[in-house]
């Protein structure tokens, strides 16, 4: 099933690399002239990007509205706050190149900045490593920037089951598509990547967590988050999932990845 998924998804990956090739001019909503909106900087981080050291970028909004969400200043245009200048990150960057390994640029949703493109490739002539953190709704320009060799990491948000999906993230109605896209993208294998599910008792059964394991079946890794209630969430009201269970569901998880294991318990 594996290697009919791999063409499939190769196939899907050329088309798309094609077109963006041939017609980049904005195709997916990028302007090489427009700026990245960066609401934080954390200058150091040990834990954001799998062995390296590095600081973490936070791009500003987000298409999703899920109720666990840690980061509602950057998701609620209510909630936002200044901008940081593009450049003052830039001018960060360039006076730690050589001490930082690496660059995560997280959020909100990272792939909805218009700047992106041209942002990634600052970075790279840099000469840092860049680890993207998403929530897999484009799968267009996650490919396009995969293949330009603008990304060497990808951590995306798995938020559910795909029945549940809509409920989960906070988008009624919701397609899928794109994210069931996203996943086949990273699954080809052409980039270290991860899938991450933070668990919430409200939204995530055990049999939830197993359909998970069902429909990404032989993905690289896969990790379970305790939720944490931050103080900045979406909703309120919402909790953990007890310890035991997760140490279960990681237990029953385990035939389906190549490594899997909880986070933040
Ligand atoms: S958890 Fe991620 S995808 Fe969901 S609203 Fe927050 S930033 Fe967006």
């Amino acid at each position: 099933m594996l290697r009919a998924l791999d063409f499939k998804v190769k196939i899907l990956y050329v088309v798309l690399a094609t077109i963006e090739t041939t017609t980049y001019t904005g195709k997916f909503g990028e302007k090489e002239d427009a700026s990245m909106k960066i609401a934080g900087l954390q200058k150091l981080t040990l834990l954001d990007y799998p062995g390296k050291v590095a600081c973490t970028v936070f791009a500003s909004g987000c298409n999703f509205r899920c109720p666990f969400c840690h980061n509602a200043a950057l998701v609620l245009p209510e909630r936002k706050q200044a901008d940081i200048p593009e450049s003052d990150v830039i001018a960060f960057l360039r006076k730690r190149a050589g001490l930082l390994e690496g660059v995560c640029l997280s959020g909100g949703e990272p792939l909805l900045q218009q700047g992106i493109r041209a942002f990634l490739r600052r970075i790279k002539e840099l000469g840092y490593f860049v680890k993207l953190d998403t929530n897999g709704s484009r799968p267009e320009l996650l490919g396009c920037l995969m293949e330009e060799g603008l990304l060497d990491y990808v951590a995306m948000d798995i938020k559910n089951t795909p029945s549940k999906y809509a409920l989960t993230a906070g988008v009624p109605g919701m397609d899928t598509a794109p994210v069931i896209q996203s996943a086949e993208l990273l699954m080809c294998g052409r980039i270290p990547y991860e899938f991450r599910t933070t668990v919430v008792r409200e939204f995530h059964t055990r049999d939830d967590l197993v359909d998970i394991g069902r429909w990404l079946k032989g993905a690289q890794r896969y990790f379970l988050q305790g939720f944490v209630d931050s103080g900045d969430l979406i909703a309120s009201g919402l909790h953990p999932a007890e310890p035991e269970e997760l140490a279960r569901a990681i237990q029953l998880l385990k035939p389906f990845f190549n490594e899997t294991a909880l986070r933040g318990v």
